[in-house]
């Protein structure tokens, strides 16, 4: 008898065991959180002194008005050979991609990329660490004034000669020698931001002013040349390569 009380009892532990297991299982499945999904994005710069150690001539600077002639200067050192035609382009892309010449550049949490008519999304490696470089640290300077979290818009990267010539049409500044030609360079728009808490493209002057301060940043430390285009309500950026073989690898997530 007592033997037989024992053992139910001992069934009963076991049962609401299992059952405990099991509400907790179907609850984390039903409940859980929306899982953020986290874009690996591995940044490898060469660190060094630009103001010495650039492929280029390069001074600091806390203005955002570096001429064509200096931003082409970096592009055709550190660029690749222009394209004359897409078709030409399209031909070579997968190989340089394989060689790592060039990057795709794909959005990320720190940036968009507009429909692109003129342009061919891609960058050398460098500029798309300097982008990635940008994003970053745009984004932590909101997080750190509690502002709202932007992804800014990337409005052109890489051309052809041939795509260069139509745009030249109807585009006083994108001039015959551009330095988009390089596969150095690119443009942000200003006009307006990805609001990541609203879902919504928004002008925002607070983010243009995080952009600015970020761009003059990344300035006073040779990192890029820009000039801002007002016009196109961009700014126009051509990274600054640095010769130092020492590199330093490490990873924008933490
Ligand atoms: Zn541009």
């Amino acid at each position: 008898m007592m033997k037989n009380i024992r053992k139910t009892f001992f069934v009963r532990i076991v049962l609401i065991f299992i059952a405990l297991i099991l509400i907790f299982f179907v609850g984390y499945f039903v409940f859980q959180p929306a899982k953020i999904h986290k874009l690996p994005l591995h940044v490898q710069t060469v660190d060094c002194d630009r103001s010495k150690y650039a492929t280029a001539p390069i001074c600091p600077s806390n203005k955002l008005n570096d001429p064509n002639s200096i931003q082409l200067m970096h592009a055709q050192i550190n660029g690749l050979k222009p394209f004359s035609t897409d078709s030409a382009f399209l031909k070579q892309v997968d190989k340089m991609i394989k060689k790592q010449i060039l990057e795709k550049v794909t959005e990320n949490r720190f940036y968009e990329i507009k429909s692109l008519t003129n342009s061919q999304p891609y960058l050398i490696p460098e500029a798309v660490d300097m982008l990635n470089e940008i994003g970053y640290r745009f984004q932590q300077r909101l997080k750190e004034k509690r502002d709202t979290i932007y992804r800014f818009r990337v409005s052109s990267l890489l051309r052809t000669e041939e795509m260069q010539t139509k745009l030249t049409h109807r585009n006083r500044n994108a001039v015959t020698q551009s330095a988009h030609l390089y596969g150095t360079t690119v443009d942000i728009s200003y006009k307006n931001f990805y609001n990541t808490a609203t879902d919504v493209i928004v002008p925002s002057w607070e983010a243009i002013q995080m952009l600015t301060r970020v761009l003059i940043e990344m300035r006073k430390e040779c990192r890029l040349l820009v000039v801002r285009e007002r016009k196109q309500a961009c700014f126009h950026i051509t990274v600054v390569v640095c010769k130092n073989e020492e590199t330093k690898k490490y990873s924008l997530v933490d």
